[in-house]
């Protein structure tokens, strides 16, 4: 995951710091204003970039308030999903009515030291509560209904979803302790009424079961919504997509279609999820002892697979790790994996399996710490030790930047002895999004009058627009977060206008409450350490009682820095002196310029750029 990503257009945005109205349309003088603002927290950090995006909805001052209603006509805003890959949310509102089309959360940059999770910016929704009618749910996946806990209680809307999304988010209410949520469940062909807008769910083929894509409608408009899928003509489970009735809608007339962009890049067809079973169960087949499967939880298609390839190849089944037992139960409770009952087995229960009889499903195929393989593979699982003659499938290509954790993690499991398999030699894994072709073929089938890529960074969309273009759609546009697309008959045009839109920050229990003060504090601890200098002062004469003390913690070894300290100290407390008696004891302005200047000193000594504490006691 790269930084510009996710700050290279909110520079058009309002600053950080800015605390006014937020929702002005953009006027250059502004922008410039901010972009100085923009420079100087870039320079202060060193390296990152976070600071312009590091928000938080509840910022107290801003509003999106004068932002006007319109009558009868569609406006579309996307609030998350766009430029990035993850937190997918979309608002569609027609006059008395919104409604909200996913609620994902994105994992955080690598430099966001301490934050779980990244949400969508509501504070636009926030702001129409009373409007939205519905938080429709297209799959179970975490970008679709990861941040349904963090916002629900805030915008209190009844949520849809198909029923295994449906299944899995009571699943994370209950983990929240989230009661009061109004769940319903939808299906392929419901119509669904919310106020003007009609929405009509359709199956789509994706990794995991019931995923749905979007027809909505307005009194004078069409719009179809695919979110993730792929076109996979042999489904594990479920059924195709059903094209004749995409031609239908297509011959009545689309005017806009948007689509997933994440593989634009790749050329050619996804092959069907079902193909990989065969190499399974040729894997499975052919390991002289143990098997063991590493793949995302949330891919339940391929889970379904490795049941099937491990029934048939007579292997026992364990689920390890806390979302794969999770989801899996849930999958095969709700029917969605077939397996005789007694194929499933506890971890526990593993040891007396013979090896050659026993196949894990783990997660941990992007070489996350904690996970389940990453313990495996370091020796450190309670459960569970691999050794010479065991067989890993890490079933799942690296997303960009774990590539390096996933390597380590193969490392050491061959160090162990394992014969790891990785997807260099056989396919075990298959993307669950559409291809160029695929695209082109589903560009084709609505045939739209507009086309408007979704779910993807900036150069996927770009691309995305350029497919569609090459396919003969007349017109292609590209949005970010943030914009408002007002839609009446044939009327389809950004507004002047722009909703807030920056990731909100979840950490631990905390939405939105560690800004882009806290993560630079974060990121200079983290990367220059820390720089604390005391003075300890006479509470009557408010002189200086002994030499200043200096504690550091991962800036320098302070033993062979001794020059350094002695300097510092002398520094500390020269800059105490003449503050002092320039500012008569007004020691917070006292402690700004020596945070200043301390820093200033530090960094021409040495080049780095620790985070100065100053502390000033009356002793
Ligand atoms: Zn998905
Ligand atoms: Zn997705």
């Amino acid at each position: 995951m790269n930084n510009n990503r996710m700050t290279s257009w909110h520079s058009e945005n309002a600053g950080p710091r800015n605390n006014r109205q937020y929702a002005k349309p953009q006027q250059d003088n502004r922008r410039g204003n901010y972009r100085n603002d923009y420079r100087r927290d870039r320079n202060q950090n060193g390296s990152s970039n976070f600071a312009a995006q590091a928000q938080s909805s509840i910022k107290p001052g801003l509003t999106t308030k004068n932002i006007l209603p319109v009558r009868d006509k569609l406006r579309v805003i996307p609030l998350g999903g766009l430029g990035e890959i993850g937190k997918n949310m979309t608002a569609f509102e027609y006059n008395d009515s919104i409604v909200v089309v996913d609620s994902g959360t994105m994992f955080p940059d690598s430099y966001m030291f301490g934050i779980d999770y990244l949400i969508p910016n509501i504070l636009y929704l926030e702001e129409r509560k009373e409007k939205i009618k519905a938080i429709i749910c297209t799959h179970g996946h975490e970008d679709h209904i990861g941040a349904l806990p963090f916002i629900i209680k805030k915008l209190e809307a009844p949520i849809f979803a198909t029923p295994f999304a449906k299944g899995l988010i009571e699943l994370k209410f209950e983990e929240y302790g989230i009661k009061d949520a109004k769940l319903n469940s939808i299906k392929d062909g419901d119509v669904l009424k919310f106020g003007d807008i009609r929405v009509e769910p359709f199956a789509t083929t994706h990794s995991i079961p019931d995923s749905v894509g979007l027809s909505i409608r307005t009194p004078k408009n069409h719009l179809i919504w695919t979110s993730d899928f792929k076109i996979d003509e042999t489904p594990v489970a479920g059924k195709p997509i059903d094209f004749e009735k995409i031609a239908r809608w297509s011959k009545e007339g689309v005017d806009i279609l948007f689509s997933d962009s994440t593989n634009t890049e790749r050329p050619g067809h996804t092959i069907s999820e079902k193909e990989i079973g065969v190499s399974f169960k040729e894997i499975f087949g052919k390991a002289p002892g143990r098997v063991i499967i590493a793949t995302f939880a949330s891919q339940i298609h391929r889970v379904h697979q490795v049941i099937r390839a491990a029934v048939e190849t007579n292997r026992k089944i364990a689920f390890s790790g806390r979302s794969m037992v999770r989801n899996a139960e849930l999958a095969i409770k709700m029917g969605y994996i077939d397996v005789p009952k007694d194929n499933i087995i506890t971890l526990d229960k593993a040891r007396s399996v013979p090896p050659e009889k026993l196949l894990i499903v783990s997660t941990g195929s992007q070489g996350e710490e904690m996970s389940s393989l990453f313990r495996m593979a370091q020796g450190s699982h309670r459960q569970f030790k691999i050794k010479s003659g065991d067989t890993v499938v890490i079933s799942a290509s690296p997303i960009p930047g774990n590539e390096a954790a996933v390597g380590d993690v193969i490392n050491n499991l061959f160090r162990l002895g394992a014969k790891v398999v990785y997807g260099k030699e056989v396919d075990v894994h298959v993307s669950g999004h559409a291809y160029r072709d695929e695209l082109a073929q589903f560009i084709n089938a609505v045939k739209p009058k507009c086309f408007i890529p979704v779910h993807g960074e900036y150069r996927h969309l770009a691309i995305h627009a350029e497919l569609a273009q090459g396919e003969g759609v007349p017109r292609t546009m590209i949005l970010e977060n943030g914009n408002i697309l007002e839609v009446d008959g044939s009327y389809i045009e950004k507004s002047r206008w722009k909703v807030p839109s920056e990731s909100v920050l979840v950490d631990g229990l905390g939405i939105g409450d560690v800004g882009n003060i806290v993560l630079r504090d974060r990121q200079a601890m983290a990367t220059d350490g820390i720089f604390v200098c005391i003075v300890t002062i006479d509470r009557q004469t408010h002189e200086i009682v002994t030499s200043p003390d200096i504690i550091s913690r991962g800036f320098v070894y302070m033993r062979a820095a001794e020059e350094l300290i002695r300097e510092a100290r002398s520094e500390v407390r020269r800059i105490f002196l003449t503050e002092n008696s320039r500012t008569r004891g007004d020691w917070a302005s006292i402690k700004a310029v020596m945070r200043e200047r301390m820093s200033r000193f530090l960094a021409d000594k040495t080049q780095r750029n620790p985070m100065v504490i100053p502390v000033i006691i009356e002793a």
